[in-house]
């Protein structure tokens, strides 16, 4: 175990004292999907003091392409992305710690798990959750690596609290939408890349190399040769509601009214309840209405054409719809 990082230790710029100030760091990465699970396991290997994962759903088949820490024996047992990260993680490196939740990130589920975080990844897919994250990080000084990709496209900037433009002075100077949606497809380089750049930044961070971050914001197009900075250090606002002079947090104050969501590009519907399922009780109830798989994570029933997984945290995913209306009436004539 002595040479687990000599090779770390050796490049320059982290060298011993780098090391040492990586294993006393705690990250938190938001999303265990294709980010999640590629900068997570750069990080381990690395050897990260702590590492706190993120992430809302289950492991699917249309996953394996581009998660590299799932298996096909998640999939067929159902396993939370949080949990079956974890369990891949913790035998990659176990001097890492690692903390595992299956929920649902929003403003009030991530306030109180900030408490000593040094550094926030993104590795969410859509830009609700990242402008709640602009908010939260910039109100709590946290710094955090904003990444997205979709296509064969991505990009990636690093937001330093009292120092860089937000994430929301950038809205009118980059690119930024578009890259919402996972409805035309992705190839894995493209996650690679990202997760490259952010994990990069990451070390950069962690050792406080702080002359060497890239200020700037960077886009690339695999597919089609390119590959671009955009320079936006003047892009920040005074008067920018999230890292202005008087910021008012915009995003912190709706989000705890947000019940019911479509998952952009899945023809998912998800539906938080404000308590927690006892699962034991929900499967016995559900399993004379159709198919049903159970674990210690959540129950699954196959419902007419729809499949409806519900989780302990108090969320439902009904697949099948892209319409709140009739994912409400199925889940209303199942749950009561
Ligand atoms: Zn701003």
């Amino acid at each position: 175990m002595k040479d687990r990082y000599s090779r770390q230790v050796l490049f320059r710029s982290i060298g011993e004292e780098g090391q040492k100030k990586i294993r006393k760091k705690h990250v938190m990465v938001i999303g265990s999907g294709a980010l999640g699970t590629a900068n997570a396991e750069s990080l381990v290997r690395a050897g990260v003091g702590k590492l706190t994962i993120i992430d809302r759903d289950y492991v699917e088949f249309s996953n394996l392409q581009r998660q590299q820490l799932f298996a096909e024996q998640d999939v067929v047992d159902q396993i939370p992305k949080a949990v079956a990260a974890k369990r891949r993680l913790s035998d990659i490196n176990s001097d890492v710690e690692i903390d595992a939740h299956v929920m649902d990130a929003t403003g009030e589920s991530l306030l109180p798990l900030l408490h000593e975080i040094d550094l926030v990844i993104d590795a969410t897919d859509n830009f609700d959750i990242r402008f709640i994250m602009n908010d939260l990080l910039q109100k709590n000084e946290i710094p955090w690596i904003f990444g997205s990709c979709v296509s064969s496209t991505g990009m990636s900037y690093t937001v330093i609290p009292g120092h860089t433009p937000c994430i929301n002075c950038l809205l009118h100077a980059a690119p930024l939408s578009g890259a919402t949606c996972d409805s035309v497809g992705i190839i894995s380089p493209a996650v690679q890349m990202v997760a490259a750049h952010q994990t990069t930044e990451a070390l950069k961070l962690l050792v406080e190399d702080y002359e060497a971050l890239r200020s700037r914001l960077v886009t690339f197009d695999l597919w089609n040769n390119r590959y671009q900075t955009i320079k936006v250090d003047r892009a920040k606002k005074e008067n920018c509601p999230t890292c202005g002079i008087e910021p008012t947090f915009p995003h912190l104050q709706y989000e705890s009214q947000t019940k019911t969501e479509v998952l952009c590009g899945r023809e998912t519907v998800q539906i938080r309840a404000g308590r927690e399922f006892n699962l034991d009780q929900l499967a016995e109830r559900l399993k004379h209405l159709g198919q049903t798989k159970h674990n210690s994570f959540l129950v699954s029933l196959e419902y007419q054409s729809y499949r409806l997984v519900f989780f302990r945290d108090g969320r439902t995913l009904v697949h099948g719809t892209n319409s709140i209306e009739k994912a409400k009436s199925v889940y209303y004539k199942l749950i009561g």
